[in-house]
Protein backbone atom coordinates (compact mmCIF):
# COMPACT_ATOMS: atom_id res chain seq x y z
CA UNK A 1 0.00 0.00 0.00
CA UNK A 2 2.70 2.48 1.52
CA UNK A 3 4.59 1.78 -2.21
CA UNK A 4 2.21 2.47 -4.36
CA UNK A 5 0.23 5.04 -2.63
CA UNK A 6 4.24 7.03 -3.61
CA UNK A 7 3.73 6.12 -7.15
CA UNK A 8 2.89 9.31 -8.89
CA UNK A 9 -0.38 9.54 -11.20
CA UNK A 10 -1.31 11.94 -13.86
CA UNK A 11 -4.06 14.25 -13.03
CA UNK A 12 -7.76 12.94 -14.35
CA UNK A 13 -9.19 14.97 -16.80
CA UNK A 14 -12.87 13.84 -16.16
CA UNK A 15 -14.70 12.16 -13.60
CA UNK A 16 -13.97 8.25 -12.97
CA UNK A 17 -16.71 6.30 -11.90
CA UNK A 18 -17.02 2.78 -11.04
CA UNK A 19 -18.97 2.13 -14.68
CA UNK A 20 -15.20 2.55 -16.47
CA UNK A 21 -14.06 0.04 -14.97
CA UNK A 22 -13.89 -3.48 -16.38
CA UNK A 23 -15.55 -6.59 -14.45
CA UNK A 24 -13.68 -7.50 -11.58
CA UNK A 25 -13.89 -9.31 -7.79
CA UNK A 26 -11.98 -6.71 -5.27
CA UNK A 27 -11.08 -8.59 -2.36
CA UNK A 28 -9.07 -6.15 -0.56
CA UNK A 29 -10.41 -2.49 1.27
CA UNK A 30 -8.59 0.22 2.34
CA UNK A 31 -10.06 3.29 4.09
CA UNK A 32 -7.79 6.09 5.12
CA UNK A 33 -9.02 7.78 8.28
CA UNK A 34 -6.99 10.82 8.49
CA UNK A 35 -6.95 12.65 11.80
CA UNK A 36 -3.58 12.55 14.13
CA UNK A 37 -3.72 14.46 17.49
CA UNK A 38 0.00 15.83 16.31
CA UNK A 39 1.93 15.35 12.83
CA UNK A 40 5.10 13.38 13.87
CA UNK A 41 8.48 15.31 12.14
CA UNK A 42 8.70 12.06 9.34
CA UNK A 43 5.19 11.62 8.31
CA UNK A 44 4.12 12.31 4.99
CA UNK A 45 0.91 10.41 5.05
CA UNK A 46 -1.95 12.68 4.57
CA UNK A 47 -3.46 13.41 8.17
CA UNK A 48 -4.20 16.67 9.89
CA UNK A 49 -4.63 17.91 13.61
CA UNK A 50 -7.10 19.89 15.66
CA UNK A 51 -10.16 18.53 14.02
CA UNK A 52 -13.38 17.90 16.26
CA UNK A 53 -15.51 15.16 17.21
CA UNK A 54 -18.23 16.36 15.00
CA UNK A 55 -15.79 16.59 12.05
CA UNK A 56 -15.00 12.77 13.22
CA UNK A 57 -18.57 11.36 13.20
CA UNK A 58 -19.58 13.54 9.62
CA UNK A 59 -16.27 11.88 8.16
CA UNK A 60 -18.13 8.81 8.89
CA UNK A 61 -21.17 9.95 7.12
CA UNK A 62 -19.12 10.84 4.25
CA UNK A 63 -16.92 7.48 4.42
CA UNK A 64 -19.96 5.41 4.03
CA UNK A 65 -21.71 8.11 1.58
CA UNK A 66 -18.51 6.97 -0.77
CA UNK A 67 -18.69 3.11 -0.11
CA UNK A 68 -22.06 3.60 -1.11
CA UNK A 69 -21.17 5.07 -4.03
CA UNK A 70 -19.34 2.01 -5.11
CA UNK A 71 -21.60 -0.66 -3.45
CA UNK A 72 -25.11 0.64 -4.65
CA UNK A 73 -26.51 0.56 -1.73
CA UNK A 74 -28.06 3.98 -1.58
CA UNK A 75 -28.72 4.68 -5.43
CA UNK A 76 -31.38 3.92 -7.84
CA UNK A 77 -32.28 0.18 -8.80
CA UNK A 78 -30.82 1.23 -12.81
CA UNK A 79 -27.43 2.41 -11.12
CA UNK A 80 -27.17 -0.62 -9.21
CA UNK A 81 -27.41 -2.34 -12.15
CA UNK A 82 -24.78 -0.09 -14.13
CA UNK A 83 -22.02 -1.53 -11.79
CA UNK A 84 -23.29 -4.86 -10.90
CA UNK A 85 -20.00 -6.03 -12.81
CA UNK A 86 -17.80 -5.03 -9.88
CA UNK A 87 -18.09 -7.01 -6.92
CA UNK A 88 -16.59 -6.09 -3.32
CA UNK A 89 -16.39 -8.99 -1.30
CA UNK A 90 -13.85 -8.32 0.77
CA UNK A 91 -11.28 -11.04 2.64
CA UNK A 92 -9.27 -8.28 4.25
CA UNK A 93 -9.97 -4.63 5.64
CA UNK A 94 -7.36 -2.12 6.84
CA UNK A 95 -7.99 0.92 8.37
CA UNK A 96 -4.80 2.74 8.19
CA UNK A 97 -3.83 6.84 8.54
CA UNK A 98 -3.42 8.96 10.05
CA UNK A 99 -4.69 7.61 13.61
CA UNK A 100 -8.16 5.13 13.39
CA UNK A 101 -7.92 4.87 16.71
CA UNK A 102 -8.62 8.27 17.09
CA UNK A 103 -11.97 8.04 15.91
CA UNK A 104 -14.21 8.36 18.85
CA UNK A 105 -16.29 4.98 20.27
CA UNK A 106 -19.80 5.78 18.41
CA UNK A 107 -17.67 6.50 15.35
CA UNK A 108 -15.79 3.75 15.05
CA UNK A 109 -18.84 1.35 15.52
CA UNK A 110 -20.50 3.57 13.28
CA UNK A 111 -17.65 3.07 10.67
CA UNK A 112 -17.02 -0.71 10.70
CA UNK A 113 -20.94 -1.63 10.92
CA UNK A 114 -21.99 0.34 8.05
CA UNK A 115 -19.17 -1.21 6.17
CA UNK A 116 -20.40 -4.26 7.11
CA UNK A 117 -24.02 -3.44 5.68
CA UNK A 118 -22.88 -2.46 2.71
CA UNK A 119 -20.32 -5.07 1.60
CA UNK A 120 -20.49 -8.71 2.13
CA UNK A 121 -17.58 -9.32 4.60
CA UNK A 122 -18.89 -12.95 6.13
CA UNK A 123 -15.56 -13.73 4.25
CA UNK A 124 -13.46 -11.34 5.74
CA UNK A 125 -10.35 -13.25 6.99
CA UNK A 126 -8.48 -10.47 8.39
CA UNK A 127 -9.52 -6.87 9.45
CA UNK A 128 -6.63 -4.48 10.90
CA UNK A 129 -6.48 -1.19 12.32
CA UNK A 130 -3.86 0.72 13.00
CA UNK A 131 -3.77 2.37 15.99
CA UNK A 132 -1.84 4.84 18.25
CA UNK A 133 -0.29 3.29 21.61
CA UNK A 134 -1.54 6.12 23.74
CA UNK A 135 -5.12 6.44 22.29
CA UNK A 136 -6.72 3.12 23.45
CA UNK A 137 -8.57 1.44 26.05
CA UNK A 138 -9.03 -1.69 27.18
CA UNK A 139 -12.72 -0.59 26.34
CA UNK A 140 -12.16 0.57 22.70
CA UNK A 141 -10.20 -2.83 21.99
CA UNK A 142 -12.88 -5.00 23.32
CA UNK A 143 -15.60 -3.17 21.24
CA UNK A 144 -13.22 -3.55 17.68
CA UNK A 145 -13.22 -7.32 18.72
CA UNK A 146 -16.40 -7.84 19.15
CA UNK A 147 -17.39 -6.30 16.01
CA UNK A 148 -15.20 -8.33 14.12
CA UNK A 149 -11.41 -6.71 13.93
CA UNK A 150 -9.41 -9.44 14.54
CA UNK A 151 -6.11 -7.60 14.22
CA UNK A 152 -4.12 -4.17 15.43
CA UNK A 153 -0.72 -2.77 14.59
CA UNK A 154 0.41 -0.27 16.68
CA UNK A 155 2.70 2.75 15.49
CA UNK A 156 5.63 1.92 18.15
CA UNK A 157 8.62 2.91 16.23
CA UNK A 158 11.61 3.12 19.14
CA UNK A 159 11.06 2.21 22.91
CA UNK A 160 13.52 4.97 23.44
CA UNK A 161 12.46 8.45 24.57
CA UNK A 162 15.40 10.43 23.06
CA UNK A 163 14.47 8.34 19.79
CA UNK A 164 11.17 9.63 19.89
CA UNK A 165 11.74 12.73 20.25
CA UNK A 166 13.79 12.86 17.44
CA UNK A 167 11.18 11.80 15.55
CA UNK A 168 8.68 14.29 17.49
CA UNK A 169 6.46 11.08 18.09
CA UNK A 170 4.36 12.04 20.98
CA UNK A 171 3.69 9.04 23.08
CA UNK A 172 5.56 7.14 25.76
CA UNK A 173 7.59 4.00 25.07
CA UNK A 174 5.53 2.40 28.75
CA UNK A 175 2.51 3.11 26.33
CA UNK A 176 3.33 0.24 23.85
CA UNK A 177 3.49 -2.81 26.79
CA UNK A 178 0.35 -1.73 28.27
CA UNK A 179 -1.85 -1.16 24.80
CA UNK A 180 -0.51 -4.47 23.22
CA UNK A 181 -1.59 -5.97 26.93
CA UNK A 182 -5.32 -4.65 26.54
CA UNK A 183 -5.00 -5.81 23.35
CA UNK A 184 -4.37 -9.34 24.15
CA UNK A 185 -7.00 -9.03 27.28
CA UNK A 186 -9.83 -8.01 24.83
CA UNK A 187 -9.18 -10.96 22.66
CA UNK A 188 -6.62 -10.15 20.12
CA UNK A 189 -4.54 -12.85 18.77
CA UNK A 190 -2.58 -11.10 15.93
CA UNK A 191 -0.79 -7.66 16.84
CA UNK A 192 1.60 -6.02 14.85
CA UNK A 193 4.87 -3.33 16.12
CA UNK A 194 5.70 -1.15 13.76
CA UNK A 195 9.12 0.17 14.20
CA UNK A 196 11.64 2.57 12.65
CA UNK A 197 15.30 2.09 12.42
CA UNK A 198 18.40 4.72 11.20
CA UNK A 199 16.81 7.49 13.42
CA UNK A 200 19.45 10.20 14.38
CA UNK A 201 21.45 9.68 17.08
CA UNK A 202 20.44 5.24 16.79
CA UNK A 203 23.28 3.04 17.32
CA UNK A 204 23.32 -0.36 16.07
CA UNK A 205 23.02 -1.33 19.61
CA UNK A 206 20.15 0.45 20.68
CA UNK A 207 18.51 -0.71 18.06
CA UNK A 208 19.25 -4.08 18.72
CA UNK A 209 17.63 -3.13 22.36
CA UNK A 210 14.41 -1.74 20.33
CA UNK A 211 14.37 -5.26 18.47
CA UNK A 212 14.62 -7.58 22.13
CA UNK A 213 12.00 -5.40 23.59
CA UNK A 214 9.60 -5.89 20.64
CA UNK A 215 10.42 -9.36 20.90
CA UNK A 216 10.15 -9.83 24.64
CA UNK A 217 6.20 -8.48 24.20
CA UNK A 218 5.87 -11.75 21.94
CA UNK A 219 3.90 -10.00 18.84
CA UNK A 220 3.22 -11.66 15.90
CA UNK A 221 4.17 -9.72 13.26
CA UNK A 222 6.65 -6.76 13.06
CA UNK A 223 7.22 -3.95 10.53
CA UNK A 224 10.95 -2.16 10.32
CA UNK A 225 10.87 1.11 8.36
CA UNK A 226 14.21 2.59 7.46
CA UNK A 227 13.25 6.07 8.45
CA UNK A 228 13.51 8.08 5.33
CA UNK A 229 13.41 11.78 4.59
CA UNK A 230 10.58 12.27 2.70
CA UNK A 231 10.77 15.93 0.81
CA UNK A 232 9.54 18.98 3.14
CA UNK A 233 8.77 16.97 6.06
CA UNK A 234 10.21 18.73 9.58
CA UNK A 235 12.88 16.04 9.86
CA UNK A 236 14.36 16.63 6.29
CA UNK A 237 14.51 20.15 6.39
CA UNK A 238 16.27 19.67 9.94
CA UNK A 239 18.67 17.82 8.32
CA UNK A 240 19.06 20.35 5.09
CA UNK A 241 19.72 23.07 7.88
CA UNK A 242 22.95 20.51 9.47
CA UNK A 243 20.51 20.44 12.67
CA UNK A 244 20.54 16.32 12.63
CA UNK A 245 22.75 13.69 11.48
CA UNK A 246 21.51 10.96 9.34
CA UNK A 247 22.87 7.63 9.89
CA UNK A 248 25.43 6.56 7.47
CA UNK A 249 24.03 4.24 5.08
CA UNK A 250 26.45 0.97 6.04
CA UNK A 251 25.55 1.39 9.82
CA UNK A 252 21.77 1.19 8.39
CA UNK A 253 22.34 -1.75 6.38
CA UNK A 254 23.74 -3.28 9.43
CA UNK A 255 20.83 -2.78 11.12
CA UNK A 256 18.88 -4.33 8.31
CA UNK A 257 21.26 -7.45 8.46
CA UNK A 258 20.86 -7.49 12.12
CA UNK A 259 17.22 -7.12 11.98
CA UNK A 260 16.77 -10.23 9.61
CA UNK A 261 19.23 -12.56 11.94
CA UNK A 262 17.54 -11.67 14.99
CA UNK A 263 13.89 -11.73 13.88
CA UNK A 264 14.37 -15.00 12.11
CA UNK A 265 16.22 -16.67 15.01
CA UNK A 266 12.97 -15.74 17.96
CA UNK A 267 10.57 -17.48 14.87
CA UNK A 268 9.67 -14.13 12.65
CA UNK A 269 10.87 -14.14 9.05
CA UNK A 270 10.90 -11.97 6.88
CA UNK A 271 8.42 -12.24 4.15
CA UNK A 272 9.14 -9.10 2.46
CA UNK A 273 11.96 -6.48 2.63
CA UNK A 274 10.18 -4.41 5.96
CA UNK A 275 8.47 -6.70 6.94
CA UNK A 276 8.72 -10.02 9.71
CA UNK A 277 5.72 -12.43 10.88
CA UNK A 278 5.44 -15.60 13.02
CA UNK A 279 4.54 -18.92 11.06
CA UNK A 280 0.69 -18.02 9.57
CA UNK A 281 0.77 -14.60 10.88
CA UNK A 282 2.10 -12.69 7.75
CA UNK A 283 -0.50 -10.21 6.94
CA UNK A 284 -3.01 -11.06 4.00
CA UNK A 285 -4.20 -7.16 3.16
CA UNK A 286 -0.03 -6.26 2.64
CA UNK A 287 -0.07 -9.30 0.47
CA UNK A 288 -2.72 -8.53 -1.50
CA UNK A 289 -0.64 -5.18 -2.58
CA UNK A 290 2.41 -7.11 -3.61
CA UNK A 291 1.13 -9.32 -5.48
CA UNK A 292 -1.14 -6.84 -7.66
CA UNK A 293 -4.21 -7.94 -6.66
CA UNK A 294 -7.21 -5.58 -6.77
CA UNK A 295 -7.89 -3.46 -3.99
CA UNK A 296 -10.14 -0.13 -3.33
CA UNK A 297 -9.34 2.44 -0.44
CA UNK A 298 -11.92 4.76 0.56
CA UNK A 299 -10.74 8.42 2.56
CA UNK A 300 -8.81 11.08 0.93
CA UNK A 301 -5.55 10.41 -0.50
CA UNK A 302 -6.73 6.61 -0.47
CA UNK A 303 -4.84 4.65 -3.78
CA UNK A 304 -6.94 2.06 -5.48
CA UNK A 305 -6.19 -0.50 -8.02
CA UNK A 306 -8.48 -2.33 -10.16
CA UNK A 307 -6.95 -4.19 -13.40
CA UNK A 308 -4.52 -1.87 -14.45
CA UNK A 309 -6.62 1.29 -13.32
CA UNK A 310 -4.86 3.14 -10.94
CA UNK A 311 -6.19 6.12 -9.56
CA UNK A 312 -5.98 8.57 -6.21
CA UNK A 313 -8.46 9.83 -3.93
CA UNK A 314 -8.39 13.75 -3.84
CA UNK A 315 -5.54 14.29 -0.99
CA UNK A 316 -6.84 16.97 1.10
CA UNK A 317 -9.76 16.53 3.89
CA UNK A 318 -12.19 19.75 2.32
CA UNK A 319 -11.55 18.36 -1.41
CA UNK A 320 -12.38 14.76 -0.78
CA UNK A 321 -15.76 16.12 1.77
CA UNK A 322 -16.75 18.25 -1.62
CA UNK A 323 -16.71 15.33 -3.96
CA UNK A 324 -18.78 13.01 -1.56
CA UNK A 325 -21.27 15.56 -0.92
CA UNK A 326 -21.82 16.51 -5.05
CA UNK A 327 -21.96 12.06 -5.21
CA UNK A 328 -18.66 12.00 -7.26
CA UNK A 329 -16.15 9.59 -6.46
CA UNK A 330 -13.37 11.72 -4.89
CA UNK A 331 -10.67 11.20 -7.62
CA UNK A 332 -8.24 13.70 -9.15
CA UNK A 333 -4.75 11.31 -10.54
CA UNK A 334 -5.78 8.10 -12.58
CA UNK A 335 -3.80 6.23 -14.62
CA UNK A 336 -4.39 3.33 -17.10
CA UNK A 337 -1.51 1.08 -17.04
CA UNK A 338 -0.45 -0.27 -20.66
CA UNK A 339 0.06 -4.06 -20.53
CA UNK A 340 3.73 -3.87 -19.95
CA UNK A 341 3.87 -1.17 -17.49
CA UNK A 342 1.39 -3.39 -15.56
CA UNK A 343 3.88 -6.35 -15.67
CA UNK A 344 6.59 -3.99 -14.97
CA UNK A 345 4.77 -3.00 -11.90
CA UNK A 346 4.03 -6.45 -10.77
CA UNK A 347 7.74 -7.66 -11.23
CA UNK A 348 8.59 -4.05 -8.83
CA UNK A 349 6.53 -5.56 -6.41
CA UNK A 350 7.35 -9.18 -6.78
CA UNK A 351 10.57 -8.80 -6.22
CA UNK A 352 10.44 -7.59 -3.03
CA UNK A 353 8.73 -9.98 -1.21
CA UNK A 354 11.31 -12.85 0.07
CA UNK A 355 9.69 -15.47 -2.09
CA UNK A 356 10.65 -13.60 -5.07
CA UNK A 357 8.63 -13.64 -8.79
CA UNK A 358 7.59 -16.57 -8.96
CA UNK A 359 7.50 -16.96 -12.25
CA UNK A 360 4.10 -19.53 -13.42
CA UNK A 361 2.54 -16.66 -11.11
CA UNK A 362 3.96 -13.67 -13.25
CA UNK A 363 2.62 -15.67 -16.41
CA UNK A 364 -0.97 -16.32 -14.78
CA UNK A 365 -1.09 -12.82 -13.79
CA UNK A 366 0.50 -10.76 -16.67
CA UNK A 367 0.56 -13.39 -19.61
CA UNK A 368 4.16 -13.31 -20.30
CA UNK A 369 7.43 -15.04 -19.82
CA UNK A 370 9.79 -13.05 -17.29
CA UNK A 371 12.61 -14.94 -18.44
CA UNK A 372 11.90 -14.09 -21.65
CA UNK A 373 10.77 -10.69 -21.14
CA UNK A 374 13.37 -9.77 -18.32
CA UNK A 375 16.47 -12.39 -19.64
CA UNK A 376 19.14 -9.61 -20.31
CA UNK A 377 18.59 -7.94 -16.63
CA UNK A 378 18.36 -11.72 -14.77
CA UNK A 379 22.01 -12.35 -16.54
CA UNK A 380 23.13 -9.06 -15.15
CA UNK A 381 22.00 -9.25 -12.27
CA UNK A 382 22.41 -13.02 -11.53
CA UNK A 383 26.21 -12.43 -12.61
CA UNK A 384 26.74 -9.62 -10.17
CA UNK A 385 25.73 -11.71 -7.22
CA UNK A 386 22.87 -9.58 -7.18
CA UNK A 387 19.73 -12.02 -7.95
CA UNK A 388 18.96 -16.13 -7.44
CA UNK A 389 17.68 -17.39 -10.31
CA UNK A 390 15.76 -21.24 -9.98
CA UNK A 391 13.78 -22.71 -12.60
CA UNK A 392 10.75 -21.67 -10.18
CA UNK A 393 11.92 -18.41 -8.75
CA UNK A 394 13.77 -14.96 -9.11
CA UNK A 395 14.25 -13.58 -5.66
CA UNK A 396 17.18 -11.29 -4.11
CA UNK A 397 20.23 -12.15 -2.43
CA UNK A 398 21.60 -11.13 0.61
CA UNK A 399 24.29 -8.29 -1.47
CA UNK A 400 21.07 -7.57 -3.77
CA UNK A 401 19.10 -6.79 -0.55
CA UNK A 402 21.39 -3.85 -0.22
CA UNK A 403 19.91 -2.25 -3.39
CA UNK A 404 17.10 -3.65 -4.02
CA UNK A 405 15.15 -0.75 -5.04
CA UNK A 406 17.60 -0.38 -7.86
CA UNK A 407 16.81 -3.82 -8.19
CA UNK A 408 13.24 -2.96 -8.87
CA UNK A 409 14.06 -0.30 -11.15
CA UNK A 410 15.62 -2.12 -13.24
CA UNK A 411 12.23 -4.22 -13.88
CA UNK A 412 10.28 -1.56 -15.21
CA UNK A 413 9.15 -2.14 -18.88
CA UNK A 414 9.11 0.86 -21.57
CA UNK A 415 5.18 1.38 -22.15
CA UNK A 416 3.75 0.14 -25.33
S1 LIG B 1 0.73 9.16 13.83
FE1 LIG B 1 1.27 8.24 11.84
S2 LIG B 1 0.01 9.28 10.32
FE2 LIG B 1 -0.04 10.53 12.20
S3 LIG B 1 1.55 12.03 11.91
FE3 LIG B 1 2.48 10.34 13.04
S4 LIG B 1 3.33 8.97 11.44
FE4 LIG B 1 1.92 10.39 10.42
Amino acid sequence: MILLATIPLPAISSALTPQHLPAARINALYVHIPFCFHKCHYCDFYSITRQTPERMTNFVDRILSEADLWSGAATSPARQADHRHLTIEPRTIFFGGGTPSLLPPPAMQRLIQGLQKRFDCRGCIEWTIECNPATVSLDYCAMMRELGVNRLSFGAQSFHQPELAALERHHDPDDVPRSLEMARRAGFERLNIDLIYAIPGQSLESWADNLQRAIALNTEHLSCYGLTYEPNTPIAVKKRLGRITAVQETIELEMLHHTRRYLSAAGLNAYEVSNYARTGKVCQHNIAYWHGDDYIALGPSGASHVQGHRWKNRGHLGGWERAIDSQTLPVDQYEHLSPSARAGELAMLLLRLEEGLSFSFFQQRTGLDARTIYASQIDALTQAGLLNCTDEHLSFTETGLNVIDAIAGEFILDSE
